[in-house]
């Protein structure tokens, strides 16, 4: 039978899917992107906040900021530079040493450049979901994705069952589409059923991952005792880096800073392990807050209350391992899926990016060899 591939359905609008996506439909493939949040960016998100007076907050509060080394992943961010979707951010990063109470260290020149989105990590993201030949459908959960053999087409359904429509191809770009963890937390089944793709399944059967609590803060006056943006913590159990959000290019603000914790893995797995990865009661969080802020306090950095406090969790911050360095991606030719990710190459944003376009490539593959 002839293939065609026209349409590309992807799930997930993490820099994996989206670069997929753009890589897609820069090459003439119709590309329909389903996201289960409000909007793009996954694990590269941009929280706002409205304090009770009204105030609006912005903080990055999963990555911080990324670095980039293989050639078409500088490329691609040389391509977001001249757009404006992503700066340099020129703070040198420092280590405070919790034992010593003091700063240890602060990162010479000459290290790996630091990017972030302008105005927020999820910038590129965002304008990759918009781009044309891409459509971005936010708020949807697929939650089943079913392969249609006798018309070799796949058909993702929503959570009510609800077709999502029929495509030639299918790009999973988060691994709780296969993982059983998914069923932990939402108590479903994951939406792709494995032994649709037997060669893949012993490869996804437990991806190892790590989590992370994040606090955002916002203080009324710069902290000025701390000599740096961002830095990390030596000797804590508690914390692991803190980044000064305000300090990014293009997100000043002449009333307040903003501030993101995030905790050590080792802090997060022992709060998961008494709450369970069901979603978290808001004291929960609460108490995550105020742990990790007074971590932050405890180390005589002299650091006020900040007016505005809140905790996020990241069950799955950061794969333990890649399941996919050679190839970039898990790959089903006979069915035309593609499963991408961080996890598959390596648990940040330059590894889900290569594994984004690995993903792209092996669907191009096939379209140009008909
Ligand atoms: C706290 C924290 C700190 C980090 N620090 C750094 C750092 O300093 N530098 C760095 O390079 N990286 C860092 N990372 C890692 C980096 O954020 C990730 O490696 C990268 O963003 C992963 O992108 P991804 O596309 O693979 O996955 P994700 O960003 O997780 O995207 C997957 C998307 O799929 C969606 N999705 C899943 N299931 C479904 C479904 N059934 N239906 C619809 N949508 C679905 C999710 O909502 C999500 O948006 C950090 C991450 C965290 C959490």
């Amino acid at each position: 039978m002839k293939t065609v591939v026209s349409k590309v359905a992807v799930v997930g609008s993490g820099i994996s899917g989206a670069v997929c996506a753009s890589s897609l439909a820069r090459n003439g493939v119709s590309v329909t992107i389903f996201e289960s949040a409000r909007g793009p960016g996954g694990r590269m998100s941009t929280r706002r906040e409205i304090t009770e007076d009204g105030k609006e907050l912005y903080f990055d509060h999963g990555a911080p900021y990324f670095t980039a080394n293989h050639k078409d992943v500088m490329a691609l961010v040389c391509e977001w530079e001249a757009k404006g979707l992503v700066a340099e951010w020129k703070e040198s990063t420092g280590i405070f040493d919790c034992v010593a109470t003091k700063f240890i260290g602060i990162e010479k020149e000459g290290s790996s450049k630091k990017y972030v989105g302008i105005p927020g990590m999820n910038a590129m993201c965002r304008a990759m979901c918009h781009e044309p030949g891409v459509e971005a459908k936010f708020g949807t959960t697929v939650g089943t994705l079913q392969w249609l053999e006798d018309k070799n087409l796949w058909s993702p359904k929503d959570l009510d069952g609800k077709t999502l429509g029929h495509f030639d191809a299918m790009v999973a770009s988060d691994k709780n589409v296969v993982s059983p963890r998914v069923t932990a937390v939402t108590g479903r089944p994951p939406p792709l059923d494995m032994s649709l793709v037997q060669e893949l399944a012993p490869k996804l059967e437990e991806v190892p991952v790590l989590p992370c609590f994040c606090v955002m803060l916002a203080f009324s006056e710069p902290l000025s005792s701390i000599p740096v943006r961002s830095f990390a913590f030596k000797n804590s159990t508690v914390l692991s880096w803190a980044f000064c959000n305000s300090s990014k290019p293009e997100r000043s603000s002449s009333t307040s800073e903003c501030w993101v914790l995030h905790s050590t893995a080792e802090y997060a797995k022992r709060v998961i392990s008494q709450t369970g990865l069901q979603k978290l009661p808001s004291s929960v969080l609460s108490n995550v807050a105020e742990e990790l802020f007074q971590e932050f306090q405890r180390n005589e950095l002299n650091i006020p209350r900040p007016f505005f406090m809140r905790a996020h969790r990241w069950g799955s911050a950061f794969p333990a391992i890649a399941v996919a360095e050679d190839k970039k991606c898990l790959w089903d030719r006979s069915k035309r899926l593609a499963i991408c990710g961080d996890f598959c190459v390596s648990p940040n944003v330059e590894g889900a990016i290569l594994s984004g376009m690995g993903a792209a490539a092996n669907i191009m593959a096939i379209i140009s060899s008909i």
